[in-house]
Order: structure tokens, then C-alpha cells, then sequence
């Protein structure tokens, strides 16, 4: 059961973003609600406003301009996985999407409510970060674009100021030739998650992330794994790199698993993740 609230359906963007500066912290985005009316019913918090961006045309388009390929707000992931663009171009984004959740929450859940959530145990966060994505912040009076790394600030916690809006998720394009993502998962969501991109010259390595997901409080790059491979070949390198992840990472610890098994996932996913990255890079296969 739901207290009483008022529900807005503005037209536009700026008009979402006025809402939200004359409401302040009595109101709150409304998209898919799969988080949201959730945490509402439970009684975790109660937002007298909702926002429902759904009826501002055109925030759920997917289209590719230029370098970029942009996914509006409101892109459900099954309108992800299910995209034709998404498929040829971001198929390892497709075959993730389609491994979300269930069904019932892919076809009402999207990308923008599963970003500003924030909540650490996300599929799309990890690897979105690995190929360097940004999210494009829109308010009355200004438009931003920032890198996820700069966007996820703590659990449950982003940089989105108060009157923004998210509006898209920009994915450089083309995505690097080597990537992979590989999840361990036997909870609702993923216990961990790791991605991997890859540049090769021959068998040795040019160009490398590493991003671990849903261990930690956000996700995560680990620099000095990446900086371990370049030069090397991965085949001599992976194992030295997947030991530094299990290092360097800094697990929530909660009620589920302990912090050694996570950094022990991490550690595996990332063997896994650098062989399967360099496999596709070898053979040319873009994410
Ligand atoms: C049972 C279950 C299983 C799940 N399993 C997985 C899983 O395996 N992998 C995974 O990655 N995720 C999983 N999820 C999370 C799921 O992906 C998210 O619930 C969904 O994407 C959230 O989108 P939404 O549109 O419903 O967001 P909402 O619930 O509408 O909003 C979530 C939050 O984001 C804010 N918000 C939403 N859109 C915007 C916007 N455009 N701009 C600014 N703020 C905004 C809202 O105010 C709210 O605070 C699961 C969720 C459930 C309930």
C-alpha cells in the first residue's frame, strides 16, 4: 500500500526539472518503478511527488550518431536487448540484457532507473563503464555529459544534482574489438561481475580495462591490473592480472557472502573475462 501521492506527467524535460526544484526532496523520477514503488511500499521512504518521465516523447530511443551510440532514459532492457542496433553493433550489451533480471522487470525496468538507482549489484553499470560510457545530466538550465566513473559516487549514491534528469547513456562507438563480461550470479542479482576490454598488437596487449562490479559499493576499475597486461601477452599475463584484482578490490561486506569469497570471484571472473576478451580480439569480434 502506497500513501497518498500526487503523480506529475510533464511533456518535457524542463518541465520534469522544474518539478523537481519546486518539489525538492518530496518528489522523484518515476520510470519503470521497479525500484522505486519497491523501496515506497516498504515503507523505506516516501516521496509525496513522482515524476513520470513516460510521457515525455522520445527519451526511449536508441540510435547511433556519428562516434557515439546513445540509449535514451527510458530504454527498458528488453527494448535493449531486443534493438536491431544494439545487436549489431553492442551484441555482448544485447546477450547481457537479456539475462537481467526476469522478464516482468526487463520489460518495465530501464537503463536510466537502473543507473541513478545505484544500486551496486547492476549488469549494465560494469561493463558500460569498461567501454567508457557517459550519461548525458539535463536540468531546466544546463545539459551535462559525464563519465560513469565520475557518475556512481557511493551504494545507492551519484553525482545527479537534484533538478537533473537523465536522459541518455552515450557509448563510444566503435566499441573496443575485445571485450567480455562475465557474471557469477545465484541470488536475485549478480553476487559479481567483471569486464573486460582488450587491445592487441600480435598477442601483446596495448589497451586495457578492467572493470569489477557488484562486489563493492559501485563499480570498479582496477588500474593496476590493467597497466599489469600491456606489453605482455595475455596468456603469461592474465593470472598476475586476476591476482591484483583480487587484491586491490575492497568488498561490501553483508549478510550474503563474506569478502574472501567475493575477491575469490573476482579473481576467477577476471581469468575468464582476459581469455574470452582475448580470444574476440584476436578474431576481431567487437563487442
Ligand atoms: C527482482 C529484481 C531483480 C533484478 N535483477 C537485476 C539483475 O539481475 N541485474 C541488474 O542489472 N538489475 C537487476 N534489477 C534492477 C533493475 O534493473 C532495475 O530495477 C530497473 O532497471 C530500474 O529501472 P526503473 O525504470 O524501474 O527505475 P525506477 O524504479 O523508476 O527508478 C529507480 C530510481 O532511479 C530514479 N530515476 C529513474 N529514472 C531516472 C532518470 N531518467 N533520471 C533521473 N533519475 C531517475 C528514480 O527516481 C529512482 O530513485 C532487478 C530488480 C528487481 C526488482
Amino acid at each position: 500500500m502506497l500513501d497518498h501521492l500526487t503523480i506529475h506527467e510533464p511533456k518535457s524535460v524542463m518541465e520534469a526539472s522544474s518539478l523537481l526544484t519546486e518539489f525538492g526532496s518530496d518528489a522523484a523520477i518515476y520510470a519503470g518503478g521497479t525500484e522505486l514503488l519497491v523501496v515506497m511500499k516498504e515503507r523505506l521512504i516516501h516521496f509525496p511527488h513522482l515524476i513520470n518521465i513516460k510521457t515525455i516523447p522520445g527519451l526511449d530511443s536508441i540510435s547511433l550518431d556519428g562516434d557515439s551510440i546513445s540509449i535514451g532514459a527510458l530504454a527498458t532492457h528488453r527494448a535493449i536487448e531486443r534493438s536491431a542496433l544494439v545487436r549489431e553493433h553492442l551484441p555482448l550489451l544485447a546477450e547481457l540484457e537479456a539475462n537481467v533480471a526476469n522478464v516482468r522487470v526487463r520489460s518495465t525496468g530501464t537503463i536510466g532507473g537502473n543507473l541513478c538507482f545505484a544500486e551496486p549489484h547492476s549488469d549494465p553499470a560494469t561493463l558500460l563503464m569498461a567501454w567508457d560510457a557517459s550519461v548525458v545530466l539535463q536540468s531546466s538550465n544546463s545539459r551535462r555529459e559525464i563519465p560513469l566513473s565520475e557518475f556512481f559516487t557511493g551504494l545507492l549514491e551519484t553525482s545527479r544534482g537534484q533538478d537533473e534528469v537523465l536522459t541518455a547513456v552515450r557509448i563510444p562507438h566503435p566499441v573496443p574489438v575485445g571485450s567480455a563480461y562475465e557474471r557469477f550470479k545465484i541470488h536475485e542479482r549478480p553476487t559479481a561481475t567483471v569486464a573486460v576490454t582488450l587491445s592487441l598488437s600480435g598477442d601483446m596487449v596495448t589497451g586495457a580495462r578492467i572493470v569489477v562490479g557488484s562486489v563493492c559499493d559501485r563499480p570498479v576499475r582496477i588500474r593496476a591490473a590493467e597497466e599489469s597486461l600491456i606489453g605482455l601477452s595475455t596468456v603469461r599475463a592474465a593470472e598476475v592480472a586476476a591476482a591484483i584484482v583480487h587484491d586491490e578490490i575492497d568488498p561490501t561486506e553483508d549478510n550474503f557472502e563474506s569478502t574472501d569469497y567475493k575477491r575469490h570471484l573476482a579473481r576467477v571472473l577476471t581469468t575468464r573475462a582476459i581469455a574470452i576478451a582475448t580470444a574476440r580480439a584476436s578474431g576481431g569480434h567487437r563487442g
